[in-house]
């Protein structure tokens, strides 16, 4: 099961704040960090907790604690627009960054930066990129992630077109993708339709 369908009213109504192009950035980043928040909570629901117990100032309270080493990697720069979301679930996660350019006539994907955490194989990694059109992109960061190490590795992304998700499928297989909408497809810009448009564009005010 590689895709996950996130169906909550919330997310919907965030995700049609995102689609709008009336949308100004302001409103843009403020849709972009509700759904993040929304859609990395059901992405991290098979977290596994420990046992703990504290005392309350009535006495000893039974509870549970997150586990794993929780790492977050935003695919940058569209991705950075969802990390803060992230981190308000998830204080304690360490950070890794992937920089990827996409030529504009190709839509190929190519690596200008990388700083990821040392030891990922025991990590619960969340990549996070909202837009997941070609896969090309997304395949070059779960490579690189492959080869620092991690095992588990989770996708979050706002709007998925089918082409991007079949290619992760495919060289990827055991990773899990969190979306909301799988859209039509890709136009000859390698851009999703219907889509939201530039993600990074829109979340910067850069169109
Ligand atoms: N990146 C975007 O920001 N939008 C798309 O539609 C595809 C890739």
């Amino acid at each position: 099961m590689p895709v996950q369908l996130v169906d909550h009213p919330l997310v919907h109504d965030a995700l049609v704040a995102l689609r709008d192009k009336r949308t100004t950035p302001e409103h843009f980043r403020r849709a972009a960090t509700r759904i993040s928040v929304l859609l990395a909570a059901e992405a991290l629901r098979e977290l596994p907790t420990s046992s703990t117990t504290v005392d309350t100032p009535l006495g000893p309270a039974a509870g549970r604690r997150l586990a794993p080493d929780v790492v977050v990697v935003p695919v940058l720069r569209a991705g950075l627009g969802m990390l803060e979301a992230v981190l308000e679930l998830v204080p304690s996660a360490r950070v890794g960054h992937i920089g990827l350019q996409r030529d504009e006539l190709t839509a190929v994907a190519s690596q200008y930066y990388a700083k990821l955490p040392a030891s990922l194989d025991a990590s619960y990694v969340l990549m996070i990129d909202p837009m997941l059109a070609t896969g090309g992109s997304a395949v070059a960061a779960l490579d690189l992630l492959g080869r620092a190490g991690a095992h588990v590795v989770r996708i979050v992304c706002i709007v998925a077109a089918p082409e991007g998700i079949a290619l992760v499928e495919q060289r990827h297989p055991h990773v899990v993708i969190y979306t909301p909408v799988v859209d039509e497809g890709l136009n000859q810009h390698k851009f999703i339709v219907p889509g939201l448009g530039d993600f990074g564009d829109r979340l910067y005010g850069t169109v």
